[in-house]
Parts: C-alpha cells; structure tokens; sequence
C-alpha cells in the first residue's frame, strides 16, 4: 500500500518527502554508529553465534506506520519485493518474519529493533561507563523528538500524510492508541498535518 502510494506520487512530492525525513536518518546513522562501535562485538559472541537472541524473536516488536514509509521511501523495489516475498512463504518458529542468515531484511529497520539492549548488553557496557550511558540517554531523548508525540514529530506527520490520502492501518498508533491520542491532547495537539 505505501509502495503503490509513493510510486504514483510526483516526482516533486516525493523528493520533499524525502527531505523531510533527512534529520531522522542523520539520527539513525548516529545510533547505528553507537551500536557498532559499542554493542557489535558483544552481540554478535552473545547471540549471532549461537542463534539465540532475544531482539529479533516473533511478534516480539511494534513497528510503526512511519517505520514502514521510511524504509519503502529508502528500499529499491527489489527489496521490498523481498520483504512481502518473506511475508508470503513465512513459515512460522520463533524468530521475526525478516531476520534472514544475512541479518535483518529492512533497509532502514523499525525503531523499536534500533533502539533495543537487552538488560544483558546495558549492564556489561553502559552500567558502568556513565559517558556512554549518557551518549545513550541522549540518543533515546533525540530518538523521542521523532515519536513520541508531546510535540508535533515526524512519526505522525508521516502518518498523517497516508491519513489525509485516505489509507488506514492498525500500525498508525500516533493516530489509534488511546494513550498516544490523550498524550496529544494533553499537549494540545490534534491529529497532525502531513508533510505538503
Ligand atoms: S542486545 Fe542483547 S539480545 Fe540483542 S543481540 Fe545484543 S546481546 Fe543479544
Ligand atoms: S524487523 Fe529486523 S531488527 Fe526487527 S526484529 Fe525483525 S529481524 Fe530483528
């Protein structure tokens, strides 16, 4: 659905919408860096090896609407024809759908994947190190200017902007969940505009 949206879209509309999600992927980059540089070693002795890993486990994440515009926005065609591929031959076991021998199968995977350590992983690096627990803090503070919606962010504008043009999903919480509904009006907002 969101494909077939963008692709009939002017070439205009889809390089602002591009744009607009610039700032998301400098953050994105920052936490990926973050996770390499600090938890890549670790991980992969802990989990990759072994096959065991509490991130990647079925039905074990939320991915939000705007995760999905992302990465289409993001994806050659051929990949995403590999994500619904993956969808259609799914056979079950306990690990997610799209974790493949290769890794996960998002260009650009949902938030939620991004921003988790398991308590194993945050205690051996970030309980005793406080500059790196605060690098840490301060890339989930970033990483809320994007979601969560206490002010207007680009995780409901971008739902929005499927909103406004007529789509719905279960996965446009910014737009369904009772809870995120009264934290935006607490904060005075309604539903958001999409990006023009
Ligand atoms: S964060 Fe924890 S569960 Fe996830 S891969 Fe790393 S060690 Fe494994
Ligand atoms: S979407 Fe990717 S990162 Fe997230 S749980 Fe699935 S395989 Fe792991």
């Amino acid at each position: 659905m969101v494909r077939q949206h963008l692709s009939g879209l002017p070439v205009s509309q889809l390089r602002r919408l591009k744009q607009r999600i610039n700032s998301y992927l400098v953050f994105r980059e920052a936490v990926a860096s973050f996770q390499e540089m600090h938890f890549a070693d670790l991980c992969s002795a802990k989990c990759f090896t072994s096959s065991t890993s509490a991130c990647c486990g079925r039905e074990g994440i939320i991915t939000f609407f705007a995760d999905v515009v992302v990465n289409v926005l993001l994806s050659t065609q051929q990949e995403i024809d590999v994500l619904l591929d993956t969808l259609d031959t799914d056979t079950g076991g306990s690990n997610c759908v799209y974790l493949h021998n290769t890794g996960c199968l998002w260009r650009a995977k949902p938030i939620v994947c991004e921003m988790f350590l398991c308590e194993h992983a945050r205690n051996l690096v970030l309980d005793n190190n406080e500059a790196l627990n605060s690098q840490w803090k301060t890339l989930r503070q970033r990483e809320r200017r994007y979601t969560w919606p206490t002010r207007p962010v680009l995780f409901d504008e971008l739902e929005a902007y499927f909103v406004a043009a007529g789509f719905d999903s279960p996965l446009m919480y910014l737009h369904r969940s009772p809870g995120l509904l009264r934290l935006k009006a607490r904060h005075g907002l309604g539903n958001a505009k999409g990006p023009k």
